[in-house]
């Protein structure tokens, strides 16, 4: 893989964006150490975008949300990147999520930029791409930065834990549990929208708005925001105007509170404290002596002979 050029990518050019992210992605130590260094001098240039989590059920409408969301920034001047964390797709290039043909349009549009969710890698997984490829996104002066997920096993959390704004897409009808929503995600929700309130479903999606909207008032508020609950129809572009300007409500706050700040600052320290979980870990996987150790001290606790708790320190003494 030859070089990232960074002056091009902090000119927004594409090509060397996709690079920068493929390098990102990479497998290979060498690969590694290249991407932390063009991420630690993309770094100044990052942070200016507004960072827009959005999960919900498959069929829910994300992909023509994000379609219609899109474009309707890029109307207004924005430049639009859409990322995606889907870690059920490790086939190569086989990703659901943020998949061009989806969103026809908007990945045709020079002002988008979409990549699909990267496979599964070694160290730190998917979220830890995303996260690593949406500072180069920004550092190439995109303005708003979607991240998209289907809610398998700890992604909705992960997503939420990378944005400033996390959004939950929901059908007319049925409560949470018809609609495979963990009662954690909602409570981590900027809002709820729900979408494809449009045609017959136009009642149902009001009623729908009616019911979350008391029980989203029983949940978390951060001191200067609380959570909204929205209908919208992404199909008919019904609503997305008043969505974004809803973003922008939350975003001017945050900002002027500091809250923004606050919450991007905790996410990195949260990041770095999983990081050193992960790489502590894989140290002593890799490790000589523990490998060398291990099957007999696993043997002795299965078999009684020492304590689970003596077993791990020894292992631990071993690193
Ligand atoms: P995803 O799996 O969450 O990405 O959902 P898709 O965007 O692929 O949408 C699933 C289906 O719902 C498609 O057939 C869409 O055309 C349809 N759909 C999406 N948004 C709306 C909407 O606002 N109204 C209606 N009536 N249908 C929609």
């Amino acid at each position: 893989m030859s070089s990232v050029d960074l002056a091009a990518l902090l000119t927004g050019n594409r090509r060397a964006l996709a690079k920068a992210i493929t390098l990102v992605e990479s497998k290979l130590d060498r690969h590694r150490v290249e991407a932390q260094s063009i991420l630690e001098q993309a770094l100044p240039h990052a942070g200016r975008s507004v960072r827009i989590g959005i999960t919900g059920v498959p069929g829910v409408g994300k992909s023509t949300f994000i379609e219609t969301f899109g474009l309707h920034l890029i109307r207004q001047g924005k430049r639009v990147a859409v990322l995606a964390v889907d870690p059920s797709s490790p086939i190569a290039g086989g990703s659901i999520l943020g998949d061009k043909t989806r969103m026809e349009e908007l990945s045709r549009d020079p002002n988008a930029y979409i990549r699909p969710s990267p496979a599964e890698g070694a160290l730190g997984g998917v979220a830890q791409k995303t996260r690593e490829s949406m500072l180069l996104c920004e550092a190439a002066g995109y303005d708003v930065i979607l991240v998209e997920t289907v809610g398998v096993g700890q992604s909705e959390y992960l997503v939420a834990g990378m944005v400033d704004f996390f959004m939950v897409l929901m059908l007319p009808g049925g409560g949470d549990e018809l609609q495979g929503i963990k009662k954690g995600i909602l409570e981590l929700a900027e809002a709820l929208v729900i979408n494809k309130a449009d045609g017959d479903s136009q009642h149902l999606a009001n009623v729908t708005r009616q019911h979350y909207t008391s029980a989203m008032n029983l949940l978390r508020h951060t001191t200067f925001w609380t959570p909204r609950v929205m209908t919208c129809s992404a199909l008919k572009n019904i609503n997305i105007d008043a969505i974004w300007g809803m973003i922008q409500e939350h975003s001017l706050e945050a900002e002027k509170t500091g809250a923004r700040n606050d919450r991007r600052a905790q996410q990195n320290l949260d990041w770095m404290r999983s990081l050193v979980n992960e790489m502590l870990l894989l140290r002593l996987t890799q490790n000589e002596s523990v490998r060398a150790r291990l099957p007999a001290l696993e043997a002795d606790v299965q078999a009684g002979r020492t304590t689970p708790y003596m077993a791990a320190t020894r292992i631990l003494e071993l690193i």
